[in-house]
């Protein structure tokens, strides 16, 4: 290409749980082109949350065109991008017909809650409780399986193409490489582990699917009536295909990561005892913890931080802490409540107050995940007085992140056996200053925050960059996103910390049992 220069440029889709992404990066890190659409989210019954999987390709799509026409904007050439990764919400649950490779229903997202009851009667089934030291996951409403049992249970057209033995299943990695690919004609059916992890039916020892796992779930993937999608590294050259269409079209996908996984990889914790905790919608702190998985005994996962196997380097793990609602309780405060038009305003709202009032808000929309896995607890706000105002409410909803937070580092340094020395945030919520002042005051240990939050899609790319040789060993991304942390350190006592968290367990304990 006459356009090309001997620069190097890698891709990165990201599709979290609020939007889509299409960024580009330079071998440095540093993002150089970006384009960001927002696209709905469905609840048609309380506790149901659905994406339509067309609108999460057409905006991915868009994504790319637009990345890629600020990019020549500014003199580059786009065939200076080498690789496109891909990083994505996780759990969420697609369906298709494998003959036409359209969308057989709304995608079920991660949060939603509809399997509450499906949850409870699997718990009664024979070797429910082997199953989390087999894939490192509790059973919960949080899995793809479960998703995916309701399907086959109430939606008829799934249910029948299941039988006919064309129904094809995928988190949402493998719906955007089946379909940026082409879909049926390129078929291009395939996962990473990172994701396989999030459906309950990966062996997290062996990263195959298990057949106990499986047939637990009653699935047929032998005839097969479902078709799952292949397990490849987290990094290859080849497993993933190519663009077949956008102004990327011909150029490889070679990474693929879950969004939690690609920000430990953004964050470079490649070594054992490093952990990051990411404020998107919802929370999730990941910690590496080697070559060996960690069955949690305190109430969190085990989950894989990445294979970048064909790299030549062993699968890594990580001890991961779900916290459901984040991000989204500061939305719901926005778009519920109308405390204020702009999410990034909570912290103004909160600061007019210097303190939370007594109010504490067990923000439990989807239940609480990690560390307590309850599903009989609904969002409660306790305390409230005539003294209360919205500031107050503000406050206890970033305090609430910050509780569970402080809970998933206990239960963690109870697994591994070592306290955490810091930590390293990102995610939309990570940019209020107040929020990681006060997450700091509550685990009493520093909060370090870099310049650059992309860390998910900075994480794909680097699965994908690795790939192609754009980088060829972890040392070269020692200096990536290095520059201009910032770290908040405690303020308070931990005599004043001990108070304030009391006061949330007690109110944890005070809102269980309230759905039966
Ligand atoms: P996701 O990838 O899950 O879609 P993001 O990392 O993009 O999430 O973060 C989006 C979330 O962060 C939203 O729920 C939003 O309310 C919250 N958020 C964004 N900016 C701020 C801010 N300045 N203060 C508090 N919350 C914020």
């Amino acid at each position: 290409d006459a356009g090309s220069t001997n620069k190097s440029f890698v891709g990165a889709i990201d599709n979290g749980t609020t939007s889509s992404r299409f960024l580009i990066f330079d071998t440095a890190g540093n993002p150089v082109a970006s384009h960001q659409i927002e696209f709905k989210q469905i609840h048609p019954y309380s506790g149901w949350h659905e994406h339509d999987p067309n609108e999460l390709i057409a905006t991915v799509s868009e994504c790319i065109d637009k990345a890629c026409e600020e990019f020549e904007g500014k003199g580059h050439s786009l065939s200076d991008i080498k690789a496109i990764g891909i990083t994505n919400q996780r759990e969420t649950t697609c369906v298709w017909d494998t003959r036409t490779g359209e969308p057989l229903h709304n995608c079920i997202v991660w949060t939603d809650t509809r399997t509450h009851r499906i949850v409870h009667e699997l718990h009664q089934r024979e070797g429910a409780d082997e199953l989390h030291d087999l894939c490192g996951l509790p059973l919960s409403t949080y899995p793809s399986s479960t998703k995916l049992l309701w399907l086959l249970k109430h939606a008829e057209n799934v249910k029948k193409v299941y039988e006919e033995g064309f129904l094809g299943f995928g988190t949402v990695d493998t719906w955007l490489v089946y379909k940026l690919n082409g879909g049926p004609e390129a078929n291009v059916h395939v996962t990473d582990p990172t994701n396989a992890s999030r459906t309950m039916w990966m062996n997290i020892h062996t990263l195959k699917y298990d057949d106990k796992l499986i047939s637990f779930f009653g699935l047929d993937v032998k005839t097969p009536k479902l078709h799952l999608p292949k397990i490849v590294p987290s990094s290859d050259p080849e497993a993933y295909g190519k663009l077949a269409t956008t102004k990327l079209k011909g150029t490889k996908i070679t990474g693929c990561l879950g969004d939690q996984s690609a920000a430990l990889v953004g964050q470079c914790g490649f070594t054992p005892g490093r952990a990051k905790n990411t404020y998107g919608t919802g929370c999730f702190l990941l910690y590496n913890v080697g070559e060996k998985p960690v069955i949690s005994k305190h109430g969190l996962l085990a989950t894989v931080a990445y294979d970048f196997s064909s790299q030549g380097i062993k699968p890594v793990y990580a001890l991961e802490g779900s916290i459901a609602v984040a991000g989204s309780s500061v939305k719901f405060l926005m778009n519920n409540l109308g405390f204020f038009r702009d999410s990034h305003k909570v912290s103004e709202l909160a600061r007019t107050v210097s303190d939370n009032g007594g109010c504490v808000f067990v923000t439990g929309f989807s239940g609480l995940f990690a560390p307590y896995w309850f599903d009989d607890v609904q969002g409660t706000i306790w305390g409230l007085t005539a003294y209360t105002e919205r500031g107050h409410i503000a406050r206890a909803t970033l305090e609430a992140t910050c509780f569970q937070t402080k809970a998933i580092l206990d239960a963690m340094e109870k697994d591994a056996g070592v306290k955490l020395a810091e930590l390293a945030v990102d995610g939309g919520m990570s940019n209020s200053d107040l929020c990681m002042q006060i997450q700091s005051d509550v685990a009493q240990i520093p909060v370090d925050r870099p310049r650059m939050r992309e860390t998910t899609a900075l994480g794909a790319a680097i699965a994908a960059g690795f790939a192609v040789k754009v980088w060829a060993s972890f040392d070269e991304l020692r200096e990536i996103n290095k520059e201009d942390r910032f770290v908040f350190k405690p303020k308070i006592t931990q005599k004043a910390s001990d108070k304030m968290y009391k006061k949330w367990n007690k109110a944890v304990q005070m809102s269980k049992g309230w759905t039966t």
